[in-house]
């Protein structure tokens, strides 16, 4: 295989109908190419312009072990922020000027080189945030399709230019769509390919420039996005790479004077701070996608061996990483018993350790603060309830060397804070409740909205469910992942209350015409 042999099938999040043989065969070809890269310098890109920054460099090592260092990358301070920002608006009058067929046909490119390098994305993403090979792949498969969904929305759109009503018989209407102009771009370091391509995708094909900044934990994922729209052809300026830290330059570039929009996805108190202080002078638009804590309700009559798959793939897939992961579950008192051990059970029988190599699910947290909300977790679990499963560090020979934690179940009182916060590490809370009434109503104490599951046989509860669960992403009987595993154009990924912003997500129909601003456009026969 070469690094740009085509795609010969296709990986989702909860693929099974694969040839596995020759899907690792391919992983390992082009992990042992990565690993030969291991520990070079890169710069910040600008206007197609490889630029140093003075600031020390980040340095990018494996969560699975520290001691590998896969690069030391720029760190963008606001002076490069601002040459970016620059660089971006005067690109972009161009750039939106070649109308949107052009810049459909580039960004479809850009989709089928993500295509073509996928086993080479997948092992660095592997590498750099602790990916099992599959969730890797899966990863990169995402960003091809959401590039070419966001396509299809503008081209189905006719571009967003559509003729209107006439009032009087001697006028003209028009109404169209049109770019903002800038949008910073950041992004989280769990989707580190998905997320960055799919919110810069539609910015770009929209006719927007874009100033990005990848997560810090994950600088060459990002820089790789950057050769990829490179490499497809779009021009200098368009798409600017900056990787940085979040207070120095992820601050710097929302609060720059040029930004016109910020598409962001990380955090809800980072993307809260970015909504307060944005819009200055006039409002702009700030397209926010945040944290989740995630419910799966298992209901009397669920399938109790399809819930307990369910849940432990969406608890424990990605380390619990995951916007959409379960952290917690509530259970009808009538089966806790039974579904609780079938879940310890499978949780047991997980593959842990490094994420790179065949047949592994269960890798690193992404660094030590995880590792410290996890032990802080556990404590206060400790106090409040029971551990079922779990509870530790694992260091056994070469985990010690990373970030590893057992996967863990905890059983809680209804009224501990665990239940509403987002750990962001492989913590399960679960509880007893006496109906669906209860379940929905513990369910929805959140401040978030974006994924939530059900396992039921009853029709009625899975219309309430629909009806009174504050999510904009739920699954029903879901046991290839409870509350994860969406997919652009089959499920938009739209976070409620503090999980999202405009209430219209990613994944979704409306996604590409929140970077657009309208225009009527009348004219009278002389
Ligand atoms: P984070 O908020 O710590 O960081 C996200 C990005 O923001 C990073 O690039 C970071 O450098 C940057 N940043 C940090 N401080 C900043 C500041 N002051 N100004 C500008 N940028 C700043 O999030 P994370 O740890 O990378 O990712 C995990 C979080 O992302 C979780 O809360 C998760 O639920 C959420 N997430 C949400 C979705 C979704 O679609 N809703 C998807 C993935 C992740």
């Amino acid at each position: 295989m070469t690094a740009t042999a085509p795609a010969q099938f296709k990986i989702t999040y909860t693929s099974a109908d694969v040839d596995w043989e020759l899907f690792h065969r391919q992983f390992d070809a082009a992990l042992a190419r990565v690993r030969g890269q291991l520990g070079r310098d890169y710069p910040l890109y600008i206007a197609g312009e490889a630029v140093r920054s003075a600031a020390e460099s980040i340095v990018d090592r494996s969560p699975s072990d520290t001691a590998v260092v896969l690069g030391r990358f720029a760190a963008a301070t606001h002076q490069e922020v601002d040459r970016a920002v620059r660089a971006a608006r005067v690109a972009q009058a161009a750039w939106a000027h070649r109308g949107w067929r052009e810049r459909g046909a580039l960004v479809r490119r850009a989709a089928q080189l993500i295509r073509e390098r996928k086993f080479e994305l997948a092992a660095i993403m592997s590498l750099e945030v602790g990916k099992s090979r599959v969730e890797a792949m899966g990863d990169a498969e995402e960003s091809a399709d959401l590039l070419d969904y966001y396509c299809q929305q503008l081209e189905d759109a006719n571009g967003f230019v559509r003729q209107m009503a006439k009032v009087t018989p001697v006028e003209h209407n028009m109404d169209v769509l049109r770019p903002y102009g800038v949008f910073a771009c950041i992004a989280p370091f769990n989707f580190p390919l998905a997320l960055s391509t799919g919110m810069s995708g539609a910015a770009l094909v929209a006719g927007n420039a874009v100033v990005y900044k990848p997560a810090e934990e994950a600088p060459w994922t990002g820089l790789k996005l950057y050769e990829i729209y490179r490499d497809a052809g779009l021009p200098p300026g368009v798409f600017n790479f900056l990787s940085g830290s979040g207070p120095e330059a992820g601050e710097a570039l929302w609060r720059h004077p040029g930004v016109d929009g910020v598409v962001f996805t990380g955090s809800k108190a980072v993307g809260l701070r970015i909504y307060r202080g944005l819009s200055t002078g006039w409002i702009k638009p700030c397209l926010l996608e945040m944290g989740g804590k995630n419910a799966a309700i298992v209901m009397e009559s669920a399938d109790l061996d399809a819930a307990a798959d369910g849940v432990t793939r969406s608890a424990f897939g990605l380390q619990n990483q995951k916007c959409s992961a379960t952290s917690r579950v509530y259970v009808h008192e009538r089966v806790a018993r039974p579904f609780l051990e079938k879940l310890v059970e499978r949780a047991t029988a997980l593959r842990i350790g490094d994420p790179t190599e065949r047949d592994v699910f269960f890798g690193p947290v992404i660094n030590a603060r995880a590792v410290a909300t996890f032990e802080r977790a556990v404590a206060q679990a400790r106090r409040e309830g029971a551990i079922l499963h779990g509870g530790q560090r694992l260091t056994d020979g070469s985990l010690e060397r990373g970030y590893f934690l057992a996967p863990t179940i905890a059983r809680l009182p209804l009224s501990s804070s665990l239940f509403l916060e987002e750990l962001f590490v492989p913590f399960l809370a679960a509880a007893e409740v006496a109906g669906l009434d209860q379940a929905i109503a513990e369910a929805n104490k959140v401040e978030y909205g974006l994924t939530a599951g059900i396992f039921s046989k009853r029709p009625e509860e899975i219309e309430r469910f629909f009806d009174e669960i504050e999510a904009g992403v739920c699954y029903v009987n879901k046991r290839t992942g409870a509350t994860t595993g969406a997919w652009p154009g089959a499920q938009p990924f739209t976070g409620w209350k503090g999980s999202g912003s405009t209430g219209k997500g990613g994944c979704g129909p409306y996604y590409v015409a929140q970077f657009l601003r309208e225009q009527s456009r009348t004219v009278i026969e002389a």
